[in-house]
């Protein structure tokens, strides 16, 4: 069984080389059950990423507890702990990625401008209002914004994912922000055509065939 820790690690520290986490902004988790009780590793509280070693990485049950005299887990706990509710979700990273996060300060959801704005699971990728960095307030909101949902903007912060394993979220981490990328750009240029709900109902089935690998 691969160490599940050296997966966040190596997750983490390409989030980082890519541009998805400037300075120590951003965490990475995965679900890990241990010794029957279920929970998740996740990425320490405030470390740089690019020393970080397996014992580095604190296990948080989903009651909300870690041993004390380890390291001290993400300030984001909350957010990843309550999206491990959802059975598809193996892993979560929450990002301050520029496009993203620029976007999310404008506090707007993302329209269908872009057909893969349905690869997150709907016509526009939501922002939840702001809550401070850490709160249970801040989940509650993500947790509403992704309803439906593999993604979504956090108002005045960043953004969250999640995959089935740290490496899907990582790739689903950049695919967001380069569509926040394509939009900001597109927002430059003029005002971006959208496209309709017949138009993203196609796209959403198109994408269910190709996650399947039937498209
Ligand atoms: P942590 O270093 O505690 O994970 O916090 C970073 C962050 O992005 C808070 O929202
Ligand atoms: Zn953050």
């Amino acid at each position: 069984m691969p160490d599940l820790r050296a997966e966040i690690i190596r997750v983490a520290q390409a989030a980082v080389s890519c541009g998805l986490m400037p300075g120590v902004s951003g965490n990475v988790s995965c679900r890990a059950d241990k010794d029957g009780t279920p929970g998740f590793y996740i990425t320490p509280s405030g470390m740089a990423y690019e020393r970080l070693m397996p014992d580095d990485i604190p296990w948080v049950s989903i009651a909300g507890e870690w041993d004390a005299e380890g390291p001290r887990p993400s300030s984001e706990w909350r957010l990843h702990r309550d999206l491990y509710a959802r059975p598809d979700a193996g892993a979560v990273l929450h990002a301050h990625s520029p496009y993203a996060t620029a976007l999310a300060c404008l506090n707007r959801a993302i329209p269908p401008f872009h057909y893969m704005i349905a690869r997150f699971g709907g016509d526009t990728i939501r922002c939840a209002p702001y809550a401070p960095f850490g709160t249970q307030a801040l989940s509650e909101h993500a947790m509403t914004a992704l309803q439906n949902r593999s993604a979504c903007l956090l108002a005045n912060h960043g953004m969250v994912v999640y995959a089935p394993n740290p490496a899907a979220a990582l790739a689903l981490g950049q695919e967001l922000e380069t569509l926040c990328q394509h939009y900001a750009l597109a927002c430059q240029i003029g005002e971006p055509a959208l496209l309709g709900a017949e138009e993203m109902a196609d796209a959403l089935l198109r994408f269910k065939d190709y996650a399947t690998g039937k498209g």
